[in-house]
């Protein structure tokens, strides 16, 4: 193509005029530039993505909110409070453009929506469902593993095979400057000597300085204060203060038994179906085998293992069909499953775990969601210790299962509580003298928080009586060193895990109470919930 092409494009596209004026003095370059010298190329590949730019197309919402939160319940099941969370922030952001107002950053603001939980809930997907509901165009960008801020934000167009960044690359394949942009994993952003992306990424979702954004490569303002922001995350932990200020965090703690079978025959169902070019005519899965499949087969918050099972038995289902080995209507029951899927991967691992002296039952919150875990206790015996190289200041307390800070100070805590006041609770304490070993599994997975406090004084009590814990049992707390039991995070997350676990008895901080509000009714009625404001509470129960 040459200048004069070039020429007639930029006269003939709808630019604005700052736009204009700078394509305009790059075509005067380019056809000041030999025909073949690298510059010309540079400047082509520069001109072409200014062009592609949607710099005056807008697509217009949908104000309905009525009709939005429709659509978001058609794409999901369940998910209430997450759907008002929603809604409420369409309705705000709708009444401040209409009123032309700023959409003013800061938490609480509704300036980004952020979606908070473990892998499978639905935050990518839900992202996708709000452009549906306001009727704007939406596009992905997947932040994971990103490190390099030129990512972000571009190239210098000096650089070799210098690029635009992926916002600029978004609003490009959008199609419009007022999309729905899912920034994707924004927790597994990293930052190394190329600089660092988050800075990037706060000046996108700064509203103060938004409207002008600046990409390296293309050097010139974008006015991205239309753009609809929304990130996912697994967890806050890596996500860094001055980004997490800027977001509206809504939380997706995981789904309950009857939230996944429902989930499964409304929409994991009808789409794998879909997928295997199979009708509800042809094959039907028993709520009692998806109850299965979910309890037995699967262990997760959310509902992906579950898919990916369906998926696996229609496939086998649209074989047999195909083979003459079965005939339609195929009905899949929970006796078919063992056929379909093998044996079911998960059996209450609890009895098994606690069957000795000295393990206690955990809950935990990871980047997968809720888990048990186990605490173990060991006394080694003193031949191995009288190897150590310096006797006196070998510790009394091994730990490991790497522990961070918070952890081995729980730990700490926990067996002096028990020197101190063990003969309360029947242990004899000359038993935990001298050399104690704590482990946390599994060994590979870093862990850290106070919130194992409860679990470590269990199994040390358990150690030292030679009794072993009810394995029905789990606890969450932080302890004292006079045994009192603090509130901790997560409980939602850990009473799903407890019950996706089989526990039948949980203990919680009393100050936890107010959070069984949020906790689903199933879940309630399963469990013995038991708030405690000592430890002494849990050892009276727990053996
Ligand atoms: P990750 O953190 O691993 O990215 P995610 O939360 O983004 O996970 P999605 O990919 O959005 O998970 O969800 C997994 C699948 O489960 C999707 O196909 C999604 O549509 C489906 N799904 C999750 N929750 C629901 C729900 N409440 N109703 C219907 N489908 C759901
Ligand atoms: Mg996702």
């Amino acid at each position: 193509e040459g200048a004069d092409d070039y020429r007639t494009r930029v006269e003939a596209a709808e630019l604005p005029d700052a736009v204009r004026d700078a394509a305009l003095r790059e075509v005067g370059k380019l056809e000041r530039s030999s025909e073949q010298s690298p510059e010309g190329g540079w400047i082509r590949t520069w001109l072409d993505t200014v062009l592609e730019l949607p710099w005056n197309d807008k697509t217009s919402d949908r104000t309905d909110i009525t009709a939005a939160r429709e659509v978001l319940d058609a794409d999901h099941h369940g998910l209430d409070d997450v759907k008002d969370r929603i809604v409420e922030y369409l309705a705000v952001r709708g009444r401040r453009a209409e009123r032309g107002m700023e959409v003013v950053g800061g938490r609480g603001s509704g300036a980004v929506l952020a979606l908070v939980g473990p892998p499978g809930v639905g935050k990518t997907s839900l992202g996708e469902s709000v452009a549906r509901a306001l009727d704007r165009k939406f596009v992905r960008v997947a932040l994971g593993g990103v490190r390099d801020e030129a990512e972000i934000r571009g190239h210098r167009r000096t650089y070799v095979g210098a690029l635009p960044g992926r916002i600029v690359r978004a609003i490009k394949e959008a199609g419009s400057m007022n999309p729905v942009v899912l920034l994707d994993e924004i927790d597994k952003v990293g930052s190394d000597f190329r600089g660092d992306p988050a800075a990037a990424l706060l000046e996108v979702l700064d509203p103060a300085q938004n409207h002008t954004f600046r990409d390296h490569y293309l050097e010139l303002d974008l006015d991205l204060s239309d753009v609809v922001f929304i990130a996912t995350a697994n967890t806050l932990e890596t996500i860094p203060s001055a980004l997490l200020d800027r977001m509206e965090l809504v939380a997706l703690d995981g789904y309950t038994e009857d939230d996944k079978v429902a989930i499964a025959s409304t929409h994991l169902l009808p789409r794998q179906l879909e997928r295997a070019a199979l009708t509800a005519d042809d094959v039907t899965i028993d709520d009692a085998a998806l109850r299965e499949m979910a309890g037995d087969y699967t262990r997760e918050a959310g509902v992906r293992q579950m898919e990916r099972m369906i998926g696996k038995i229609l496939r086998k289902v649209a074989t047999n069909l195909a083979m003459d080995k079965a005939e339609a209507p195929v009905r899949v029951t929970v006796e078919d499953l063992h056929d379909y899927l093998g044996r079911p991967r998960f059996t209450p691992e609890s009895p098994e775990r606690t069957a000795v002296p000295g393990v206690a039952t955990g809950l935990a919150v990871t980047g997968m969601g809720g888990d048990v875990l186990f605490i173990e206790a060991a006394k080694p015996t003193t031949t191995l210790q009288s190897t150590s190289a310096d006797k006196d200041s070998a510790p009394s307390l091994t730990l490991t299962g790497q522990l961070g800070d918070v952890m081995k100070e729980s730990a700490q805590i926990a067996l002096s509580y028990l020197r101190a006041h063990g003969s309360e609770h029947g242990v004899d304490v000359s038993t935990l003298a001298g050399q104690i070993h704590l482990h946390v599994p599994a060994g590979a997975t870093p862990k850290d928080g106070p919130s194992a406090g409860v679990t470590m004084v269990t199994a040390l009590t358990s150690l030292a009586t030679g009794r072993p814990v009810r394995s029905d049992v789990g606890m969450t707390g932080e302890v004292t060193l006079n045994g009192r039991v603090l509130p901790i995070g997560g409980v939602k997350q850990k009473l799903l895990a407890a019950q996706r676990a089989g526990l039948t008895t949980v203990f919680i901080p009393q100050r936890n109470e107010p959070d069984l509000e949020d906790v689903p009714d199933e879940v309630k009625s399963a469990l013995d919930i038991r708030p405690v404001s000592d430890v002494a509470q849990i050892l009276d129960a727990a053996f």
